[in-house]
């Protein structure tokens, strides 16, 4: 059995010396207990503020301590606990090979029903996420133009396609010419650009939204919700669901913000923050209509995956810097 552990907190950027593989006791279930292995891991943005000792929604990491996230895990022996052994299930739980657990937050997935690692993408947390801040946050209608960053990413690549499903315009931005050719070709958006290969970011925000943004779904921040802002139709919503470009910045080195949200006022604009686990009953809706068009075709959905639990801390830091091609998985163990 081995773990990965949070070695030290950084400053700025991740490296892979915050992190430590290490050898860990196997452990042996108790009453009431299931010994459980991990089969796929998540690594996403958000565990980037659980490296910081901030008090957040998610509590810090603690040092010294295996990371802890999204998981798939088999039970191999259960001791009277919750789930027979053979039972496959998600939750939170250490990165770990192995671990014991008495369920509390876990639950049986199928495997007949989607490929186990979905779990962790389109019908888990991140796909979630699409559907709350659509539905939720930013109350969008058939016929709205939508407008979303990081779009090729594991929340993206939901929000374009559930928009592009209930009849609205969309348009997206990304930061990789395959990815842009992604969005276009195989997903359907009806717009698509590189921004970092775009000289004018407000230029290409224009062309891709040709009758403006009623709906802007936030997933970056920085220089990005300017030019959004700029385009904003009366009456717009912009559901702010992440802001990755400063995740890895130091309060000095944040740029100011957005210097047009004057506009905000007479165009009447809704901005407003949101965090996925607050909304569980939109979240279960979404297990339910996600599966459902998964099997009709209606969804697609790409992942990028990396073999091995000691290749976790690199997969987390790389998708940080846009090296995953739609959600970043890492398989742990055969199934
Ligand atoms: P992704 O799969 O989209 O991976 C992150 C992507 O962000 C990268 O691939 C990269 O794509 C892009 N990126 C990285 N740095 C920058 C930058 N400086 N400027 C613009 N884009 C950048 O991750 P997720 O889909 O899991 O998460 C997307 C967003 O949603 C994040 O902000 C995350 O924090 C947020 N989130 C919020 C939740 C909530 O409850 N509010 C829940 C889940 C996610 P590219 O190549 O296109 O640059």
């Amino acid at each position: 059995n081995h773990q990965i552990r949070l070695k030290s907190r950084p400053t700025g950027w991740v490296t892979p010396d915050n992190f430590e593989h290490v050898k860990a006791d196997m452990p042996s279930p108790g009453p009431g207990q299931m010994l459980v292995k991990t089969l796929y891991l998540s690594v996403d943005p958000y565990m980037r503020g659980r490296m910081n000792d901030a008090k957040s929604y998610a509590d810090p990491w603690k040092l010294g301590e295996a990371c802890v996230g999204g998981i798939v895990v088999r039970v191999e022996e259960s001791n009277g606990g919750k789930f027979p052994a053979g039972t496959y299930l998600t939750g939170m739980g250490a990165w770990a090979n192995y671990q014991v657990t008495d369920g509390t937050g876990f639950n049986p997935v199928d495997p007949k029903l989607a490929p186990l690692s979905f779990y962790l993408g389109i019908l888990g947390m991140p796909g979630m996420t699409a559907w709350v801040g659509l539905k939720g946050i930013a109350d969008m209608k058939e016929g709205d133009n939508v407008y979303v960053s990081a779009a090729s990413g594991a929340v993206g690549q939901v929000v374009g396609q559930i928009a592009k499903n209930m009849g609205c315009h969309v348009a997206g931005s990304a930061g990789d010419d395959a990815k842009v050719a992604y969005l276009k070709d195989e997903l359907g958006f009806d717009a698509a650009f590189n921004y970092k290969t775009e000289k004018n970011l407000f230029a290409a925000v224009k062309a891709a939204n040709p009758k403006g943004i009623d709906v802007y779904f936030e997933n970056v921040g920085g220089p990005m919700l300017e030019a959004v802002i700029n385009m904003m139709n009366f009456n717009g919503r912009i559901a702010l669901c992440g802001m990755i470009a400063d995740y890895n910045l130091t309060v000095d080195e944040m740029p100011a913000g957005p210097r047009n949200l004057v506009l905000l006022v007479g165009r009447s604009i809704k901005m407003q923050g949101f965090i996925v686990v607050n909304y569980p009953d939109l979240c279960r809706e979404w297990i339910g209509v996600g599966a459902k068009w998964l099997q009709e075709g209606k969804l697609k959905y790409r992942e990028s995956v990396v073999e091995g639990l000691e290749n976790a801390p690199t997969a987390f830091i790389d998708m940080l810097k846009g090296k995953n091609f739609g959600k970043q998985i890492v398989k742990v163990a055969d199934e």
